[in-house]
């Protein structure tokens, strides 16, 4: 059997969250009734004349910037024609041949292994209408009829092309988070999935492996999760190799993914840019970047994710946690934020946010944001495993009660009971009431046999309560048999 190897590109569109659409004055509101935002000029009437939106280029310039884009001192507008009821113009307001940004790349980690995805390029263009289906299964082949709502008509939209550098559905989807979290940083959209505000398409083919050329693709449309992003690479990856397998091709052709069914299936053969009849957009003039826009969106940039993770590893946090703290919720990277800030000591922290933090949420269905956690917590917290007041094990217990509401660390260590013996003379008088209650495996200690050595250490952390310092307790019985 032929080994593959897949291929995959990413096509991803966010729309900006400015305060005015891309070429009027509309403003961007989302859950408006319908068709209340709009006006001649994003309704597409006979002379309407549009104005670019200076915010949402600063946008993309933002997005090309964090991707390391080259940035073009001239781009265009073209026209990009073809006829679909939620486009009232007949044509859309794109990019073609020069974008305003082009050549930048993002990398992502699966299983521990760096990738680098390039970008192709980043556009600016402008949203559609939306089409709502009623009736039948809600998609336009099965509706009774269907409405139009044009507040989304000329809502400002950036897209971004990778290289076809995919080659999994792991890192399809790493790639899209790593997208979602640099575009979520730059504060430039909420680049939410379910609500269509981010976008993907996966350009997904399949060849031998190592073949130069590339296969014929497929373009998945309709992932609107990033779970549903893997899903339908590694359902398409799969469906074109047992195509191959039994002997028929792939075509060429747009897919839609189907969630329920966990399936693609054929939407329509994929048309070629030749059938849009692009061409240059004539009310608008290019877009000029001058060198000192450029300069300054740059060094206004924010920490990006990336040098975000790699200063918390600077901070003795390892990259699996690096990676959560930055990864899902904003609570749990904003309360990391705030321990460092106050002084708190990284590794501890970092691990008991990512990892105790994590399970009790999930356990609890609370989000850790729900919770009274406060940075000043995991700070008192790390000082009480530092000074020996409490254990590690212990602190773990405390942090449940801190995220369940029970108080401050020292409330909770005290009404636990949690905290450690410090006074030596009470973990002694434990250590040799056990030793002389297990009088042969400390004689087998005094032959030259250690092994009931971590059964003692045991039993005094049992009599303890798991109480007693256990180095404490490892070094008396040491001193007392000497093991
Ligand atoms: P369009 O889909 O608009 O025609 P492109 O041809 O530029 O645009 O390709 C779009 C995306 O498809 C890009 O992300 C590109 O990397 C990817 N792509 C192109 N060819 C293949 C292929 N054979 N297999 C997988 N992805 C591909
Ligand atoms: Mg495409
Ligand atoms: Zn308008």
């Amino acid at each position: 059997m032929t080994d593959y190897e897949a291929v995959i590109g990413i096509e991803t569109h966010v729309e900006l969250m400015t305060d005015s659409k891309m070429f009027c004055g509309c403003p961007v509101k989302f859950g408006e009734p319908p068709n209340t935002t709009t006006c001649p000029v994003c309704l597409g009437l006979p002379g309407a004349l549009p104005v670019p939106n200076s915010e949402a280029i600063e946008g993309i310039l933002q997005i090309g910037t964090a991707l390391g884009c080259q940035v073009a001192d001239t781009s265009f507008f073209h026209r990009k024609n073809y006829f679909y009821p939620d486009l009232p113009k007949n044509y859309q307001i794109s990019q073609y041949d020069v974008p305003i940004c082009h050549d930048g790349e993002i990398q992502v980690e699966v299983d521990g292994e760096d990738t680098k995805i390039g970008i192709t390029r980043v556009h600016m263009e402008e949203d559609t209408g939306k089409s709502i289906h009623v009736g039948g299964g809600g998609r336009i082949h099965d509706a009774e009829y269907s409405l139009l709502d044009f507040n989304r008509s000329g809502v400002p939209l950036v897209e971004i092309v990778t290289e076809p550098d995919i080659r999994s559905a792991e890192q399809a989807r790493a790639y899209g988070a790593e997208l979602q979290r640099i575009v979520r940083t730059l504060g430039v959209s909420d680049a939410r999935l379910e609500e269509g505000s981010m976008r993907f398409d996966a350009n997904v083919s399949i060849r031998p492996a190592g073949a130069a050329e590339l296969g014929t693709r497929a373009e998945v449309k309709n992932v609107n999760s990033l779970r549903s992003l893997q899903r339908a690479v590694a359902f398409e990856i799969h469906r074109q190799i047992e195509l191959v397998e039994s002997g028929g091709v792939v075509v060429q052709e747009t897919r839609h993914w189907n969630e329920d069914s966990g399936k693609t299936t054929s939407m329509r053969s994929k048309e070629e840019s030749e059938d849009y009849r692009y061409f240059q957009e004539p009310d608008l003039v290019p877009i000029e970047v001058s060198a000192a826009w450029r300069d300054a969106v740059r060094e206004a940039l924010p920490e990006l994710p990336a040098a975000r993770r790699a200063r918390y590893q600077g901070l003795g946090v390892d990259a699996r946690v690096a990676a959560v703290l930055v990864g899902s919720e904003d609570a749990i990277g904003d309360l990391f934020e705030g321990a460092m800030n106050a002084g708190g000591d990284g590794r501890l922290i970092g691990n008991w946010l990512s990892g105790e933090a994590v399970a009790w949420s999930r356990a609890e269905e609370v989000a850790i944001g729900d919770t009274p956690l406060v940075p000043a917590h995991l700070v008192e917290l790390a000082e009480m495993v530092g000074d020996s007041t409490l254990s590690a094990s212990a602190a773990k217990q405390v942090l449940a009660g801190v995220l369940a509401g029970e108080g401050t660390p020292g409330e909770v260590a005290e009404s636990r009971d949690l905290i450690q013996i410090s006074d030596s003379s009470v973990i002694e008088a434990e250590v040799d009431a056990v030793l002389a209650g297990h009088a042969d495996a400390v004689a087998s200690i005094q032959a030259g046999d250690n092994k009931p050595f971590g059964f003692l250490v045991g039993q005094v952390m049992r009599a303890t309560g798991g109480k007693a310092d256990p180095k404490q307790v490892s070094d008396l019985i040491r001193a007392k048999t000497g093991g």
